[in-house]
């Protein structure tokens, strides 16, 4: 497994060049390594390198996994049908893709029932691609309005993913409209709202994301892949 030992090692070390070409600090970042599809004892070797975030994509996945690693906090990172909701509410340390209002009040439900409450990221489609979840960029200050309607959801900030690319640069106008629209709404007084967080960076651009101000980043294959 030494090379996942490498591809950690590397991946800090970019994120830390990151962040000192911009004047910040690699602390402010956590690394969320997707996991999908990624053996458990991958995962185990990860977190005994200090790696302690985990995104899945799937509430079984996410499930199953919890279930042998509890102590390392599971981010639920892919689109949530209100049906799965029961399986990851409870579990995922913050969900980064409510990109509904149907999911909202699903959320609120299940956080009721289990009498807790649910952080979460509202899912922007800043990009405006068709098959891309997320709400609409014009529409994110109503859903922040109506949000606190339901006390249980807790809006902790911002996800969204920039479009496939092989030029890290092609995603950096995708991630400043996020700031720039976070910086706005930060302004406004939303019930029960915070926009501490945005996730945004993948392994296609994850440094242009550090250097936009994303304090989340979310890495699959640049971590795990051979
Ligand atoms: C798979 C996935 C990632 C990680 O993608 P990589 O290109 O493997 O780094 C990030 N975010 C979401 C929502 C994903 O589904």
């Amino acid at each position: 497994m030494d090379y996942l030992r490498n591809n950690i090692g590397r991946v800090r070390e970019r994120i830390e060049r990151a962040c000192a070409s911009v004047g910040r600090k690699a602390d402010e970042i956590t690394i969320v390594a997707v996991s999908k599809t990624v053996d458990i004892a991958m995962v185990q070797y990860a977190a005994g390198l200090g790696v302690l975030d985990f995104g899945e994509n799937r509430p079984q996945e996410l499930v199953e996994k919890y279930n042998i690693l509890p102590e390392v906090n599971w981010h639920m990172i892919g689109r949530l049908q209100t049906n799965k909701v029961k399986d990851v509410v409870g579990r995922a340390c913050l969900i980064h893709s409510l990109d509904r209002w149907n999911l909202a009040e699903a959320l609120q439900r299940r956080a009721e029932l289990l009498d807790l409450n649910v952080p979460v990221l509202l899912q922007v489609n800043v990009a405006g691609e068709e098959q891309k979840a997320g709400v609409d960029p014009a529409e994110v200050s109503s859903f922040l309005d109506a949000i606190g309607q339901l006390p249980r959801v807790r809006v902790q900030g911002f996800m969204t993913m920039a479009p496939l690319t092989n030029n890290a640069e092609d995603s950096r106008p995708v991630f400043q409209e996020l700031v720039q629209l976070r910086n706005r709404l930060r302004k406004g007084s939303y019930h029960q709202v915070a926009l501490d967080y945005l996730s945004m960076g993948m392994s296609q651009d994850f440094e242009v994301a550090v250097q936009e101000g994303a304090n989340l980043v979310r890495i699959g294959t640049s971590i795990f892949s051979r």
